[in-house]
């Protein structure tokens, strides 16, 4: 069962009302996951952003830094709904399929992720957008591969340098990004590292990629 909560949030940028559906919980029938983390469920998953985009002045804001108010009495009706970045790509064509990662970059450039937290969110959602562009076996233009290629490689490489996993599950991650980098010897080095039980048939596949030189993201078995 699906539970969905109305919550009335003030924009940090332009302190009016604006509201937010929050979904409580959900139930997941299927999941494929990727080797970079991503996870296509049946059904989708409701948008969870944290990043949201305020309709009264049109900026974004993170979800984090806005008051919620708690006024109960409030009447929601003249209030309007935020969007998340999605939203405003939801149709895509071909010619525009960086738009969304192009979005997330020029975000990154006006620094407003402020902190590394926030930074490797949003570096994370423009991976996964960057890697969506190949992981779905599309034909897609050579300017387009190209393009994708460049932001890849800057996002990775920052992205790198501030994650610092603690986890089984991030080390993967962090492996990941170093193959898809095509640096084969680090990524191995981090998975020889990873030891728990759970992680070992990720481990192996990811390491199987490695030996075989692809900087491909691709889907897991395990
Ligand atoms: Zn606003």
């Amino acid at each position: 069962m699906t539970l969905i909560d109305n919550n009335i949030l003030t924009c940090p940028n332009c302190t009016k009302c604006v509201q937010t559906l929050e979904i409580l919980s959900y139930h997941i029938f299927e999941s494929v996951l990727f080797s970079d983390g991503k996870a296509d469920t049946t059904p989708i998953i409701p948008n969870i952003s944290r990043i949201l985009i305020c309709p009264e002045c049109n900026k974004e804001f993170w979800k984090d830094d806005a008051e919620q108010t708690v006024d109960t009495k409030i009447d929601t009706y003249n209030i309007r709904s935020v969007l998340s970045p999605s939203d405003l790509f939801a149709v895509r064509n071909s010619e525009d399929l960086l738009g969304q990662a192009r979005y997330y970059y020029k975000l990154l450039k006006e620094n407003f992720a402020n902190n590394n937290e926030k930074e490797i969110y949003l570096r994370m959602l423009l991976w996964h957008e960057l890697n969506d562009i190949v992981r779905y076996n599309i034909p897609v233009k050579v300017t387009i591969l190209d393009e994708r290629e460049l932001l890849l490689r800057d996002n990775l490489l920052h992205l790198i340098k501030i994650f610092n996993p603690s986890y089984e599950e991030e080390k993967l991650l962090l492996a990941e990004m170093y193959r898809e980098l095509g640096e084969f010897d680090f990524a191995q080095t981090i998975l020889e590292a990873i030891r728990e039980q759970d992680f070992i048939g990720k481990r192996n596949e990811l390491f199987r990629a490695c030996n075989s030189k692809s900087v491909r993201v691709f889907k897991l078995k395990n």
